[in-house]
């Protein structure tokens, strides 16, 4: 088997100890492919090739942004060109569908071009100031941050990287970069496109490795200029004390327990269809996954036995074939999302639909979990508190719009919440009550490159994608200008 080697200044290099990681497929439990297995000392080899590109010639920090913006489209062209192959291999190394993973592709190629085209865009300010000193200027400009290093999960592999790559790239900043160990081979072909478009040596430089050895020292190492991470919120917190030996920069994507809120006068199919793209969607393994539906009392009955209907209905199988579900990404987490169904049952949990693994068929050999529906649940629940991050949603009900909005807010995450309702002004007093930083309104999960990404609460701090994902990758300079030049007398004899 050939194996897929570590990208560090502008060439492929086997791990410095010669170690290496086999990725399975986890349809079937079948071995893919070989990685490098890097550890910290390549991570230090990495950030030192990431280091003198920015702050030796610093060539991609100085081209012009027309420059940047070109060689940007090229990699979207040739992401384009391998649309297909890039999705198979997301549904090979995740388990998703295919047709979700090709949405991920699109995606995330639209991602490119969407920086391609903002780097260009006017930015700065101009500030009309005077002071004591005379005449002044004043103007700002946005400058790239250095060395970024970019740290990300397994259940989009190849749009989480580029979510981080694409808007540091248009920045003008160097990247290392550590995808998540279970799923790395998307971005093995993303950096066979970033290699190919041009990119000044060292630019970009991908390490592969576990989070304990590549991913700890991107964090603490102090040549590290900023670091970006998604993931668990407890990996998150781990990130952050580790950043603050060189105060970098940090910016931070975390985990949530998303609540999806739904009033008696919604459309109950519509609701039904959205709250099952809510948390079946990608296996349940969506950071913003409606994974707490809390729905009047009224209508619950009637909601929740539609739910399981649909949930029955549902197909899984392998992700080439686009059943409705995949596996899920590991035996390992097969086996956590196992054991907080059980924790749920034991806790008194009523298990209306699915409830265990999947075993018929060819999905024996792989790790598959059921659509699962827990009715009858209460905030004490491990199942309501706790992030499952697969396909398993819990019932709770509300009678009054005051005890949905505490019951939506009682959480420690704030990533995402939606609310469905025929009332507008409801809907807009409830998300606006709603402390979570994505909202949604009859409808749940879609997302933009032009709106702002990111978590309130334990979900994390920044934003990704639209103006505010480029400027997360930015550093803001003043520059002020006397129009007076000459001597203003201030040492003058009084
Ligand atoms: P994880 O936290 O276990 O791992 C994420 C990445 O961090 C991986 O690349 C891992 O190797 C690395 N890592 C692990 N330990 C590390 C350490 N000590 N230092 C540095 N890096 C380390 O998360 P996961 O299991 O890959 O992904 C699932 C989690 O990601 C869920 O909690 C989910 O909600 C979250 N997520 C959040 C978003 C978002 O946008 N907020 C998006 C996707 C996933």
């Amino acid at each position: 088997m050939v194996i897929k080697n570590n990208y560090i200044n502008g060439e492929w290099v086997p791990a410095l100890s010669g170690k290496t990681r086999k990725v399975i497929n986890p349809a079937n439990g079948e071995v893919i492919a070989e990685t490098a297995e890097g550890n910290a000392e390549d991570a230090v080899l990495a950030i030192g090739a990431a280091r003198k590109a920015f702050y030796g010639k610093g060539e991609w920090r100085r081209m012009s942004a027309q420059s940047r913006s070109d060689i940007l489209l090229k990699i979207a062209d040739e992401m384009d060109a391998r649309r297909d192959e890039l999705a198979r291999t997301d549904t090979l190394d995740n388990g998703k569908p295919l047709r979700e993973a090709e949405g991920d592709i699109d995606d995330a190629i639209h991602c490119f071009r969407y920086y391609a085209g903002m780097i260009k865009a006017p930015y700065g300010g101009v500030y009309d100031v005077s002071d004591a000193f005379g005449p002044m200027h004043s103007y700002t400009i946005h400058e790239p941050v250095g060395v970024c290093g970019q740290i990300t999960p397994w259940n989009y592999p190849l749009l989480m990287a580029v979510w981080k790559i694409a808007p540091a790239l248009a920045a003008g900043n160097s990247i290392v970069f550590k995808p998540s160990s279970l799923t790395p081979l998307s971005s093995v072909l993303l950096f066979e496109i970033l290699d190919h478009a041009g990119l000044p040596k060292g630019t970009v430089n991908l390490v592969m490795g576990s989070g304990a050895l590549v991913g700890r020292e991107i964090a603490k190492n102090h040549d590290v200029d900023m670091v970006t991470f998604t993931g668990s919120t407890q990996v998150g917190r781990e990130i952050a004390k580790a950043a603050v030996g060189n105060l970098k920069k940090v910016g931070l994507e975390l985990g949530g327990k998303s609540p999806n809120v739904i009033f008696a006068d919604a459309d109950l199919e519509g609701a039904v269809e959205w709250a099952m793209i809510g948390i079946f969607f990608n296996q349940g393994e969506v950071c913003s996954a409606g994974s707490r539906i809390i729905i009047e009392e009224s209508i619950k009955d009637k909601f929740v036995a539609r739910l399981a209907e649909r949930g029955n209905g549902m197909t899984l199988g392998n992700g080439l074939d686009n059943p409705d579900m995949g596996p899920l990404v590991s035996e390992e987490h097969m086996n956590t999302v196992l054991h907080y169904i059980e924790t749920a049952k034991k806790e008194g949990a009523v298990c209306v639909c699915g409830g265990y693994r999947y075993t018929e068929r060819e999905c024996a050999a792989g790790y598959y979990v059921r659509p699962t529906v827990f009715d009858n649940c209460t905030p004490d629940m491990t199942i309501v508190k706790e992030e499952v991050f697969g396909p398993v949603v819990t019932i709770q009900t509300f009678k009054t719009e005051e005890e949905a909005v505490n019951l939506a807010n009682d959480t420690i995450y704030g990533l995402a919440g939606a609310v469905f309702t025929a009332d507008g002004a409801r809907a807009l007093r409830v998300v606006k009550e709603i402390r979570a930083g994505i909202t949604w309104i009859n409808c749940y999960n879609p997302t933009f490159n032009e709106a702002p990404w990111g978590g309130y609460k334990m979900s994390g701090y920044g934003r990704e994608l639209g103006i505010h994902g480029l400027e997360e990758y930015q550093e803001i300079k003043q520059v002020n200008i006397n129009l007076s030049p000459g001597t203003i007398g201030w040492y003058e004899e009084r």
